[in-house]
């Protein structure tokens, strides 16, 4: 019997329930199908699209071979099997509302057409209808979720499957490069090249690295940007390079032989807020779009392009913030201590609606994840699911000074502040004239002056809160 595994947000052969099923009934037609409309979800982001490719390119050699199509799902699977003899269809589970969707409809038209049909998951411990409350709901506050979660059995992963490619018709499928998923002119990715290795092989010398030197001392060395102990799995994770199920195997046994279980629980608990994004998006479809707490449909956003341009540009006079938002562009990815203080800024400094951050997020990160980032976004605009504090507003120098305290974050991504003692870098407009001179900087013409004030800005989003908080308590669902 052959069987078609599409590939979507699964991109592995190791721990791969789709892969691992289909192979067990006989030859497998391997596909990957490019839907330029997301079956109506959100067209990939620049950054995603370069990642894309050079996954697809390593699925592909480690298969030895990935049929590549392009269209609607419901035409090209049902097209496929009747070009390549195949009698079922099976697939990993993606939880995204336009996914769930689609899927959906897709197994039943499937179906009706006389093919089997199966799907699995491959990407999440839990799936977000397993974890529920004493009253059978869904979770909205982490703590709980995550010690319901803590509960439950973890399947062990699975080897990396055996594959037999069934024989395929001549002409069957593109060529990756006719995707033009890479940037050309200009080639703005030529800075993760160096950063990234996209691909399975690549997720397990990311993971093998950090347990070797980065996860003791995570649970507080994890906020430090200037320091090397997070992992940067993100975006395997999010194309599926490597599963959860493959870190908690790992982890496990590298906290019981290395007595690292504060720092092992800790990076299991970020896990955890993948998995607490999930089920919220799942349970809560609309929060992708919508405020969950709806007090904030009345919040006085601004539309200032100006200060939204500087702030995707790092050019906001606050250094911590210009250096995230300068690695971001450079790599494709940020440090989470620095979305979180970038994030702040944009929503409670400039006032800026958080999907406008979401919206740039999206296309600049190469771990782009409808959950995670509109999760994150809504938690850090105060707007979201067990939401920070509104009144807990960063201040971006001091946030800076805590966790860049020798400034050598700020120094890699804002060279123009290099030669500023470590005592200003994150303020540089308390500098004396003299230093900045010394240090060969004119503010507003090397870089720029703050372009708001952090008191009257905090003031102001006080005020901007205020204005809507007497319809904010209990309202959301
Ligand atoms: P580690 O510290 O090594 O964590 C391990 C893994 O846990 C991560 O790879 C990630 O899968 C997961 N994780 C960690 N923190 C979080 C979190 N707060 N929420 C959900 N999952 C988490 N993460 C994304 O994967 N995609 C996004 O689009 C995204 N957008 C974000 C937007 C904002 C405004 C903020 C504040 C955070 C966002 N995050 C997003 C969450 C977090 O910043 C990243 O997952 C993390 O920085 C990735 O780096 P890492 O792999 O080194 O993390």
């Amino acid at each position: 019997m052959t069987t078609i595994i599409w590939f979507r947000q699964d991109l592995r052969t190791a721990d791969n329930p789709a892969l691992s099923q289909a192979v067990a009934g006989g030859p497998v037609v391997p596909v990957f199908i490019l839907d330029e409309t997301q079956g109506g979800g959100r067209p990939l982001g620049g950054a995603s699209r370069w990642w894309l490719h050079h996954s697809l390119s390593a699925l592909s050699d480690a298969l030895g071979g990935l049929v590549l199509l392009r269209g609607d799902p419901a035409k090209v699977l049902p097209d496929l099997a009747r070009r390549t003899g195949a009698t079922s269809v099976v697939w990993n589970r993606c939880y995204e509302p336009s996914a769930v969707a689609r899927d959906t409809r897709l197994k039943a038209e499937l179906a009706a057409g006389g093919l089997a049909v199966a799907s699995l998951n491959a990407s999440l411990l839990n799936e977000p209808w397993t974890v529920t409350t004493q009253d059978g709901g869904p979770f909205k506050v982490f703590t709980p979720f995550w010690r319901a979660c803590r509960r439950l059995p973890v399947e062990p992963p699975t080897p990396a499957a055996r594959v037999k490619l069934a024989k395929l018709p001549k002409g069957l499928g593109e060529r990756l490069a006719d995707w033009r998923l890479l940037p050309t002119k200009p080639n703005w990715a030529e800075g993760f090249e160096s950063a990234w290795t996209p691909g399975e092989a690549g997720a397990r010398h990311r993971l093998d690295g950090f347990l070797a030197d980065g996860l003791r001392g995570y649970a507080e060395l994890r906020d430090r940007p200037d320091r090397q102990n997070v992992s940067r799995l993100s975006p395997h994770l999010h194309f599926g390079e490597i599963s959860p199920r493959q870190i908690f195997a790992a982890l496990s046994m590298h906290m019981a032989d290395g007595g690292l279980s504060r720092d092992g629980e800790k990076f299991l608990a970020e896990l955890g807020w993948r998995e607490f994004s999930y089920h919220l998006l799942f349970h809560f479809p609309t929060l992708a779009e919508r405020n969950w707490k709806p007090a904030f449909d009345a919040y006085p956003w601004s539309s200032d392009q100006k200060h939204l341009s500087a702030w995707q540009r790092g050019r906001t006079g606050y250094p911590i913030v210009d250096a995230g938002m300068r690695e971001l562009w450079a790599t494709g990815y940020m440090h989470n201590r620095v979305r979180m203080i970038a994030a702040s800024f944009l929503t409670k400094h400039l006032l800026m609606d958080w999907r406008r951050g979401e919206e740039w997020f999206w296309d600049t990160l190469l771990d782009a994840d409808i959950a995670n980032n509109s999760v994150s976004w809504q938690w850090v605009a105060g707007s979201g699911a067990d939401a920070a504090p509104y009144f807990r507003i960063f201040n971006p120098s001091a946030q800076g000074e805590r966790f860049d305290s020798d400034g050598d974050y700020v120094r890699k991504w804002v060279p123009e502040l290099e030669k500023l003692p470590s005592k200003y870098i994150h303020a540089p407009w308390t500098a004396p004239e003299a230093v900045l001179r010394e240090a060969k900087i004119r503010l507003g013409a090397t870089y720029p002056g703050p372009i708001v004030d952090h008191a009257h800005a905090r003031v102001r989003a006080l005020d901007a809160f205020k204005s809507i908080s007497h319809a904010n308590r209990g309202n959301e669902p």
